[in-house]
């Protein structure tokens, strides 16, 4: 391993997930922690400056020079590395997130949206190595979108690009966090799907599952749970079906906790996409897991930082 790495952060809602990360995408002193948001902002930081510095002194051990520090965070992140808008993550409403990383640990800092991170990470390293042009969805807590274009991350013209999650597949369907109604992220999210179970009856029967629950149900033949699945993935068609139509690209890479549930996800969203893609635009088009797991984030992360240093 080269002596120069990264401190590369994948900060979600309910976990903080870094390591060390080498130019070339070597990982070491992978942690964890759970992010608490509701402790506050001033807690939430603090834990969050600890984290670094804790890993900051494991590189010092182990004789390894830091370079900087990626995050990928959740939320609307724009150019300059202040957070926007964070629906899943609201506390980070128009903070300058990137700012207090590097005065707080005095280190050249890059804040990203998380699933943007991700689809760097997996463009760099992972299944998106085939690709030209591809978007990373990401399923878990929300559903994120991180879009490459020509090899290229796209962020947009202020950095809030690739924001499927909150494309509308309902006119006036739930309300969601963004301020917005029936965003994709209502629908095929972990918590989107819990919904779906309940309203199509399983609030009746009196159960409270999570989404890995109710796959794990529809994997056993519960109809409910099969029908929530199937709902998630024709919402999930639908918003597919319209950026293809959009950007044609090659590939969709599906990432997240939810990643996983792919099989149940895509029989409804293959008919969806078959119903409303242009031929054309369906079928070169690869559906896929990603590879990289839970480093996607921290790896791109990282490396969109070296990048950043490199340019200097
Ligand atoms: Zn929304």
């Amino acid at each position: 391993m080269t002596k120069r790495v990264a401190i590369g952060i994948d900060l979600g809602g309910t976990n903080c997930r870094g390591a060390l990360v080498s130019q070339n995408g070597q990982v070491r002193a992978w942690r964890r922690i759970e992010t608490d948001p509701a402790a506050g902002l001033t807690v939430f930081l603090q834990r969050l400056t600890g984290f670094c510095r804790e890993l900051r002194s494991t590189a010092a051990e182990l004789g390894l020079n830091i370079a900087g520090v990626g995050c990928g965070a959740a939320g609307i992140v724009d150019l300059s590395g202040q957070v926007r808008s964070a629906p899943n993550l609201h506390l980070l409403d128009d903070f300058d997130l990137q700012g207090h990383l590097q005065r707080g640990l005095n280190l050249p800092a890059l804040v990203i949206n998380d699933a943007n991170a991700i689809a760097w990470g997996e463009a760099r390293y992972g299944g998106g190595q085939g690709f030209d042009s591809f978007l990373t969805l990401t399923l878990g807590t929300g559903v994120g979108g991180g879009l490459i274009l020509k090899r290229r991350l796209w962020q947009g013209a202020c950095g809030g690009a690739g924001e499927i999650g909150h494309l509308a597949v309902e006119a006036e369907g739930r309300p969601c966090g963004c301020g917005s109604h029936g965003c994709l992220e209502q629908y095929a999210s972990g918590q989107g799907i819990q919904q779906n179970f309940q309203e199509l009856g399983g609030a009746e029967r009196g159960e409270t599952v999570d989404s890995i629950g109710i796959a794990s149900l529809a994997r056993q033949g519960d109809p409910v749970a099969r029908t929530a699945f199937d709902l998630a993935g024709r919402y999930l068609g639908q918003g597919i079906a319209g950026v293809v139509n959009l950007l044609n690209l090659e590939g969709v890479l599906f990432a997240g906790g939810l990643s996983g549930c792919l099989d149940l996800l895509q029989p409804a969203l293959e008919q969806e996409l078959a119903r409303r893609a242009f031929a054309v635009n369906r079928q070169q088009l690869q559906l896929a897991a990603a590879r990289l797991g839970e480093q996607a984030g921290i790896l791109g992360a990282a490396s969109l930082l070296f990048d950043r240093l490199g340019r200097r």
